[in-house]
């Protein structure tokens, strides 16, 4: 509901000034056109994706992906992948491989424009001393704490530091002796000279540069200071002639700030910082420093858990990038924060496995069917559609013999008035297969729950209706009993119990939902999944898309994700509304 109120009222329809546009215009892609009107950056556009590799990417790093890819698509400009490693305590080349097959994966390449803040750090310390020489930074001895008594409140201003008139001599020998690591941690910082009483925050002599004594993991212990985000990003997008450079709104406070640095330096470039509304989703964390609690303490069984919100979580659990993009695309891109129905993401990933994914049988709570009018021994191929959804996806055969499995709950003893598949003395039909009664149960004498039941085939229905006439309410999957291949299969629901875990503040695990993960073990899948490859993706009829788990599974163990279910909860929301 919101995507659509937010596509109307912020983000705009209709056809947009530039002619390259394959997307529907947003309040980012006005300013570009008007910037390229007004000839701007020699008509370039170029933007870039900057993670910090402190975690994997997200369900909403994929929003801020599509969005400036897209945008480097669609006006033929370029995007660069930098990854914004200044902060070495906590990040790790783990992090920064995950990260680039994400992106790969979601479809988007960088061809050569691979980059790294920790590339500029000697372009930065230049640029520091830069500022030093005009008097526009100088290096304070306060203490953390101190720095943060001195720095005022939103109502109150701040004080200036008492080292804040050295001389410009005595900064620049104490800056070079911090980076010779003469000082230990956080005993000194390096500041910009901007304005205490400034109501802006991030404006009161903010720290460019801290004390780390920790190795980076590209530039191992060459430094021992490290550039802040706000020193390094903007000055990182200037070196490399990004044009628009697209953030969070969390950012919209911070660029007075970017543009003071990129003022007083004189790059020969000013990116234009354009801030946008981050993805919440419901049901979903969002924080990197959150998921990592929940991989930490075990929480899930890593970060690509198919219960995470995770780009690797969100591919092992079956969903494709098609579907991610046509999401990003679809929740559009405004100014105003708000949170998406977890059913739209979930409606977009069966929309395009709908189309693409094979449709097979199996069985995850087998039930033993006998045919008592079968021949013993017997095995007939019946012809099943492939995808009715994509005719040249053609048919297979599936072996039919005289024991079954169908589900157990597709059958019920004593059956209330709407259920309509099995039952003593009922007639079903089993899909591509005959029309079969229910003649006899078998049980078990402890729990008196049915362990067999006795059936009748009517030979003359077999992949169709009954030549009399006469009809059945339901047509059930099943699989042939001798045929069938073993398979374990995971059920998975939302990771927490709340629709919005991100409010919380709590020990997660308060919160996470203990049906998340459902581990299925003696499931029953048709014979033609024998070799399936793991990341294939499958509808299993009546029960939902299914994909082969790429770490589990195996030549000896079939392992499936259910992705989704087949109940499209968006698509109840849309014929409620009325849309
Ligand atoms: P976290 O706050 O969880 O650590 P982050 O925003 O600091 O996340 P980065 O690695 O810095 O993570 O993010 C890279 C880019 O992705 C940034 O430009 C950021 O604005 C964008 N991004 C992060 N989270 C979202 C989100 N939920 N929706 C849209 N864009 C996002
Ligand atoms: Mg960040």
């Amino acid at each position: 509901m919101e995507e659509i109120k937010q596509k109307h009222s912020e983000t705009g329809q209709g056809a947009s000034r530039s002619s390259n546009q394959m997307q529907p215009s947003n309040f980012i892609r006005d300013i570009i056109d008007a910037d390229l009107a007004a000839g701007k950056n020699n008509g370039r556009v170029h933007t870039r994706f900057p993670p910090e590799p402190n975690g994997y990417l997200h369900i909403g790093h994929a929003k801020s992906i599509c969005l400036n890819f897209g945008i480097a698509r669609d006006y033929r400009g370029l995007c660069n992948l930098r990854f914004d490693d200044t902060n070495p305590s906590k990040e790790d080349v783990e992090y920064v491989q995950a990260i680039m097959e994400d992106v790969r994966w979601l479809g988007f390449d960088w061809e050569e424009r691979l980059f790294y803040a920790s590339d500029y750090f000697e372009r930065l310390y230049q640029c520091a001393i830069e500022l030093i020489k005009k008097g526009k930074a100088f290096v304070c001895d306060l203490s953390p704490e101190e720095l943060r008594r001195y720095r005022g409140t939103l109502t109150e201003p701040g004080t200036n530091s008492p080292y804040r008139n050295r001389s410009v001599e005595e900064n620049l020998e104490l800056f070079a002796r911090m980076r010779a690591g003469e000082f230990p941690d956080g005993s000194r910082t390096l500041r910009a000279k901007i304005d205490m009483a400034s109501p802006n925050l991030n404006m009161r002599d903010p720290v460019m540069y801290r004390i780390l004594n920790v190795a980076h993991h590209r530039t191992g212990t060459a430094w021992c200071i490290y550039p802040t985000y706000d020193f390094a990003h903007c000055i990182s997008d200037a070196l490399e002639g990004i044009t628009h450079s697209i953030c969070t709104l969390e950012f919209e406070d911070h660029r007075p700030l970017y543009d003071w640095f990129l003022d007083q330096l004189d790059l020969g470039c000013h990116p234009r910082q354009i801030e946008f509304a981050r993805l919440n989703l419901t049901y979903t964390l969002m924080s990197k420093r959150k998921l990592l609690e929940l991989v930490e303490k075990k929480y899930v069984f890593g970060w690509d858990d198919p219960r995470m919100p995770t780009i690797a979580g969100m591919r092992r659990r079956g969903y494709t990038p098609e579907s991610i993009r046509a999401f990003c695309d679809r929740i559009g891109v405004a100014k105003r924060e708000s949170t998406v129905d977890m059913a739209l993401l979930e409606h977009c990933v069966r929309e395009n496995l709908n189309k693409h994914a094979p449709r097979v049988m199996a069985v995850l709570r087998p039930l033993t069917v006998v045919i008592d009018n079968y021949p013993e021994g017997a095995t007939e191929y019946l012809s099943a559609i492939n995808n009715p959804e994509d005719p040249a996806a053609g048919t297979r055969l599936v072996p039919f013999s005289k024991t079954l499995y169908i589900e157990q709950d597709d059958f019920m003893e004593n059956p209330p008035k709407e259920f309509f598949r099995l039952a003593p003395g009922r007639e079903v039909r089993l899909r591509y297969a005959y029309f079969i009664r229910c003649v006899d149960v078998e049980k078990d004498p402890v729990t008196g729950m049915p362990t067999v039941l006795h059936c009748t085939y009517d030979p003359d229905t077999r992949g169709g209706d009954a030549p009399d006439g006469r009809k059945v309410k339901a047509t059930l999957h099943w699989v042939s009993a001798a045929h069938s291949l073993d398979a374990e299969v995971r059920l998975y629901d939302h990771l927490f119990t709340v629709p919005d875990p991100g409010a919380y503040d709590g020990d997660l695990k308060d919160i996470i939902n203990p049906h998340s993960l459902e581990i299925l073990k003696g499931c029953k899948v048709e014979p033609s999944l024998e070799g399936a490859a793991p990341g294939d993706r499958f509808q299993f009829e009546r029960l939902g898309y299914f994909c082969v788990d790429t770490t589990d599974s195996g030549p000896n163990r079939l392992v499936f994700n259910r992705t989704v279910s087949l109940r499209d909860e968006w698509a109840k929301i849309l014929k409620t509304k009325k849309w």
